[in-house]
């Protein structure tokens, strides 16, 4: 009985310490295979999008393309010196989407697409991560930038979204810079109009199909948005549109709804979309991606994988999204063959990118 209580404990001791070297081999294994969402990648970053679409190569030319990189790097290096001097997310949010709205290259602003009547009606949202807070303004037609409309809807209004004539005359009130509608006016953007009005008379007026075309769902690109993180761990995201060529009946996207087009949680991440607007108001794309971190404990790429390439497509649309993350980690997800993007980081290196490659 001596014998074989001495040979149990040996056995306990034996076993108890082979426990312990496998528990200190597991955790070293742990420390190895963390969670990449959990470490900081980047004190501060920042992400941009200028439109999702069918955007081919071939189609290209090598000026437009030129010019459309001039103009993004022109954008992410605005925001990125406002974060790099200390400033905020939400400054840099504002002023790189201004460079974005001011250029005809992008439907926001100057260059935004035209409804059916063939006027101008823009679409705005912004979001601050750290308190909740968001603004925005649907279909607006003469504040020239309408991003800055959004941020003061957030920030000297008691309300979170104005829409049509009043929040014209909102953004007046608050002095914010007011143009004639005939300043968002550009040929080519007409072209886009008249083009798609043509293909729709060969339709024979099906309205409702015609929408849901691919090409006249095609003929509108160039949104922009834009996320980012500051020195304070702030997150803010923002995003600017036109809408749909050939929109009417007041139609408005998901740009203006926060939780779909923009959406930004300093716990998760800040998010904007880009894409087809009817598909991702039902899909809640932006805070989707927030909710499947937030509740599921997601990594950001895992997040925005989720819902672009099965939750989005499944319902039958298309489009992606540009997000960062509370530790600075940046992605851009799109299931189109192209969209217009951007990052720098915290160390300045900056990635463009047009088409899926
Ligand atoms: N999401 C925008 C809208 O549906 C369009 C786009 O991003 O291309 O209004």
């Amino acid at each position: 009985m001596k014998n074989f209580v001495y040979v149990l404990c040996l056995f306990v001791i034996f076993t108890s310490c082979k426990n312990e070297e496998e528990l200190k081999a597991l955790s070293n294994n742990r420390e190895t295979v963390i969670d990449s969402s959990e470490i900081k990648t980047n004190e501060f970053a920042i992400v941009i999008h200028g439109g999702a679409g069918t955007i081919l190569r071939e189609n290209m030319s090598a000026e437009a393309e030129e010019a459309y990189t001039l103009k993004l790097e022109e954008a992410i290096r605005v925001g990125y010196e406002i974060l790099k001097s200390g400033g905020s997310s939400l400054d840099a949010v504002e002023k790189t989407i201004n460079v974005l709205e001011d250029s005809p290259l992008f439907n926001a602003g100057k260059g935004a697409v035209f409804t059916n009547a063939e006027t101008n009606e823009l679409d705005a949202s912004i979001m601050d991560g750290k308190t909740l807070n968001a603004g925005s303004s649907a279909g607006t037609r003469t504040v020239k930038n309408p991003i800055n409309l959004a941020r003061v809807v957030m920030e000297n209004s008691p309300h979170v979204m104005l829409a049509g004539h009043g929040a014209d005359i909102f953004a007046q009130e608050q002095g914010l810079e007011i143009v004639d509608s005939t300043y968002f006016y550009t040929v080519d953007r007409l072209k886009s109009l008249e083009h798609v009005k043509d293909y729709e008379a060969k339709k024979k007026g099906n309205n409702k199909t015609a929408f849901y075309d691919s090409t006249i769902k095609n003929s509108k690109y160039g949104t922009v948005g834009c996320a980012a993180l500051d020195k304070n761990g702030n997150l803010a995201a923002g995003t600017s549109t036109g809408g749909m060529t050939n929109k009417r009946w007041g139609r408005v996207g998901d740009a203006p709804i926060i939780g779909a087009g923009t959406y930004a949680n300093n716990n998760t991440c800040a998010v904007s979309s880009t894409g087809w607007g009817e598909f991702f108001i039902r899909a809640m794309v932006a805070y989707d991606i927030s909710a499947l971190m937030d509740y599921k404990g997601m990594s950001l790429e895992a997040a925005a994988k989720e819902v672009i390439q099965k939750k989005v497509p499944d319902l039958g649309g298309d489009g992606g999204i540009i997000a960062v993350d509370k530790n600075g980690n940046m992605v851009m997800e799109f299931n189109t063959s192209g969209m217009y993007r951007a990052t720098m980081n915290d160390k300045g290196e900056l990635l463009i990118g047009i088409y899926n490659d």
